[in-house]
């Protein structure tokens, strides 16, 4: 019935968010019967419950594009491993969402299928990479999805949405089966309503796996234990460089106001300094496009998706399945990318921003020995029109500067609500230590 109910749902309100990209209605409707007849066990908080995930995370017999032309038509043979744990949770995975293409973006907008709309107004975006994973969580079509964070692709559409947003530390959730954008920053993480729920469905997908070399041998706390309210003689450190030039004076406000809740719940907060967060999205556009070079060489016209009609020569293939296939922010991340690995520019560019990543992750590391959390606004605005910033890559590029050194420093990082401007919602970010996912829930429940 909830199945049933879930897809009803989505029709009636899909015409005003356009959320997913593929719905897996008969699938899903198996499967809540076969459990049906299994049972639930009342240990299985997840059992039943509708899922939604982002389409740059593979699922067997299940159209994934990544939002693509070039993926268009491309249905995998395998799962990833975090569609193994959905699974093994007894979760019912409901359809694939709209997305930005292979994830470059933070609007949504460059998806080559459809535009998503903001949950709370039709007129601006819902943020970005994961816009499908937050809009159909905020618009009550599910209660769960999954999205994925290279460089705040949770956290801000989350934030954009009102919604919670996690993106664990790096290692934390398997990326087999992600179709990989920047290998040494991509994380996959929960988007739901609340932060119990948000903590659940952590501990259903994390977890070390022998299939990705960069999953962290780490055991796996429960998420929800420390889900009390209690906050006294929590250290909380607030940075002067994300209250800084650029953010929306009502968001300045709102975390303001956020930190004197923390206060009166019996947590300190001080104000601390990340010198080098101002090299942050400089450093990340190269990394991530280097990456994003190298990854998305296997999409040649010849293994997956998409192939140009129009040849001559194996040449011709390759050269206009690409060009055909690939948007225009791919095409630039590409051509970006290729230009600082090349020899010549290797030195000055793709070495160097490795090196000022590792004085960024210092910065963390100094105010992680004094504070147990570092908390500041997701995001420097609140969502914007449709089509506002879409043509200007460099404003929509700099407007990442609050998400992406958590990013590039391997730490978690969540949204959660923390009120609105002008009737759109405004997201706290909360910060935490190397797999502390657990003291970040710990305060965003006593917070929400
Ligand atoms: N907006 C950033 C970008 O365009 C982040 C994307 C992401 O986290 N996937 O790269």
């Amino acid at each position: 019935d909830l199945t049933r109910a879930t897809f009803d749902r989505i029709k009636e309100t899909e015409p005003t968010v356009d959320a997913f990209i593929t719905l897996n209605e008969a699938k899903a409707l198996d499967l809540a019967k076969a459990l049906d007849l299994k049972g639930i066990s009342e240990s299985n908080v997840l059992a039943g419950i509708p899922i939604g995930i982002k389409d740059n995370i593979v699922t067997k017999d299940l159209l994934t594009t990544a939002a693509s032309k070039m993926l268009y038509n491309f249905t995998p043979i395998y799962d990833a491993t975090v569609m193994d744990k959905v699974y093994q949770a007894d979760m019912i995975p409901v359809g694939k969402l709209n997305m930005d293409e292979f994830a470059m973006g933070g609007s949504s907008e460059t998806s080559y299928f459809k535009l998503t709309k903001n949950a709370w107004d039709q007129t601006k975006v819902p943020g970005g990479s994961s816009g499908g994973s937050a809009a159909a969580v905020a618009a009550g079509q599910i209660p769960l999805s999954l999205g994925t964070d290279t460089g705040g692709s949770i956290r801000q559409p989350a934030a954009f949405n009102g919604i919670v947003g996690m993106k664990p530390t790096y290692g934390r959730v398997s990326r087999y089966g992600l179709i990989a954008f920047s290998s040494s920053l991509d994380q996959i993480g929960p988007l739901t309503r609340s932060v119990q729920d948000n903590a659940f469905a952590l501990n259903a997908i994390s977890g070390y796996d022998e299939k990705d070399g960069t999953s962290a041998g780490r055991s796996v706390p429960d998420f929800t234990a420390k889900l009390t309210g209690e906050m006294k003689g929590m250290r909380i450190a607030l940075p002067k460089e994300y209250l800084g030039e650029g953010i929306q004076p009502e968001i300045k406000e709102a975390i303001l106001k956020a930190a004197e809740t923390f206060r009166q719940l019996g947590a300190t907060v001080e104000e601390v300094s990340l010198p080098h967060s101002k090299y942050g999205v400089a450093v990340y556009y190269i990394i991530a496009s280097s990456e994003a070079s190298t990854n998305l060489q296997r999409f040649d016209g010849i293994r997956f998706g998409y192939r140009s009609e129009d040849v001559q020569t194996l040449e011709d293939v390759y050269i206009k399945s690409r060009s055909e296939g690939f948007g225009t922010e791919v095409k630039r991340r590409i051509m970006l990318g290729s230009f600082s690995l090349s020899s010549g520019f290797y030195d000055a560019y793709f070495k160097k921003a490795g090196q000022v990543r590792t004085l960024i992750k210092q910065d963390f590391d100094q105010v992680f020995q004094d504070f147990d959390l570092i908390i500041g606004p997701s995001a420097p605005n609140v969502a914007y029109g449709i089509g506002e910033n879409i043509n200007d890559p460099l404003a929509m590029y700099l407007s990442d500067l609050l998400t992406i050194p958590v990013n590039l420093a391997g730490l978690p990082g969540m949204s959660i609500p923390a009120g609105f401007s002008e009737g759109l919602p405004i997201g706290l970010q909360i910060i935490g230590k190397h797999f502390d996912e657990q003291t970040m829930y710990q305060a965003a429940y006593a917070f929400e």
